[in-house]
């Protein structure tokens, strides 16, 4: 092999891989980052809210308490954090009318709040084996005014086709404070101020790597001296080792 180009090739620049080229520069590696798209950031993905200076998430953008790392990453690129508003109003859609406050307390939502307490103290759900949350609402009798609730919550914390996901999925997020589907915000701490796609591009340039957007990589491979990547755009790069931060359903794409 030729002299490498780098140390290392990061593949993808979301948060991983800008958190990866960080680490690697921490180290006083050179790196060579290649991302598919024109923009940095993967599912992090700012842009101005119509004709304004306000900063619009698209993709993540809460930050939990527990999320040190994020924090730290912000703290060394100068991003402020900004306190999550405070829940002033619930209104939600129950397929016939836009309802207003919280539904009164039932059953379904006991039940709720029960299995939610369960899995923050690590302790088995009273059934066995998948649950969509779908079933799981079928199960704990929901009436449509609660499911319409539970599904309200869904939105914001995960989004996934209840017919798909699984009910811990959603009892996880509720477990962030007493149980209750409106208690996840308890997690939703901060948001950055810029946006996400902001401490991206900061993270990167703050490491010194050499950034190749439009970029996709589309095979590695691999023999003694190291390894080199090749991109759809005819970008190679030659390195010593890579790292890969693409999301697992876009590995099937490189060779
Ligand atoms: C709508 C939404 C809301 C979310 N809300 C939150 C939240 O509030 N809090 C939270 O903590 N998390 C949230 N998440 C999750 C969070 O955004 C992701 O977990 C995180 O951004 C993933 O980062 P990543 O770097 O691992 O992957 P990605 O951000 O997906 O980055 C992978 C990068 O690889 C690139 N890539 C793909 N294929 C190739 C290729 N062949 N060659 C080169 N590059 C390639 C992609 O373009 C992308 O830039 C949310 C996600 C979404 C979509």
């Amino acid at each position: 092999m030729t002299k490498p180009d780098c140390d290392v090739a990061v593949l993808g620049a979301g948060l991983a891989g800008a958190a990866a080229a960080c680490i690697c520069s921490d180290h006083g590696l050179s790196t060579v980052v290649l991302e598919a798209r024109d923009r940095v950031g993967g599912r992090g993905f700012t842009r101005n809210f119509a004709g304004t200076a306000e900063a619009l998430e698209f993709g993540g953008s809460w930050i939990a308490p527990w999320h040190d790392r994020i924090r730290r990453y912000a703290e060394r690129t100068g991003i402020t954090l900004r306190p999550t508003h405070p829940v002033i109003e619930h209104r939600w859609h129950d397929g016939e009318m836009l309802r207003k406050g919280l539904p009164p307390p039932d059953l379904a939502l006991q039940a709720v709040k029960e299995h939610a307490l369960l899995y923050k103290a690590g302790k088995p759900f009273p059934w066995t084996g998948p649950l969509t949350l779908n079933q799981y609402l079928e199960r704990i009798k929901a009436d449509p005014e609660t499911r319409a609730h539970v599904l309200a919550w869904w939105t914001i914390s995960g989004n996934g086709d209840p017919a798909y996901i699984s009910a811990s999925e959603f009892l996880s997020s509720c477990a962030y404070g007493d149980g209750s589907p409106e208690s996840m915000m308890t997690a939703l701490r901060h948001t950055l101020v810029p946006g996400v796609g902001v401490l991206a591009e900061r993270m990167i340039a703050s490491s010194k790597a050499r950034l190749e957007l439009n970029a996709p990589v589309a095979s590695v491979s691999q023999n003694s001296n190291g390894v080199t990547v090749t991109c759809m755009n005819g970008t190679m790069v030659k390195a010593r080792a890579a790292i890969c931060a693409m999301p697992l359903n876009a590995l099937r794409f490189v060779e």
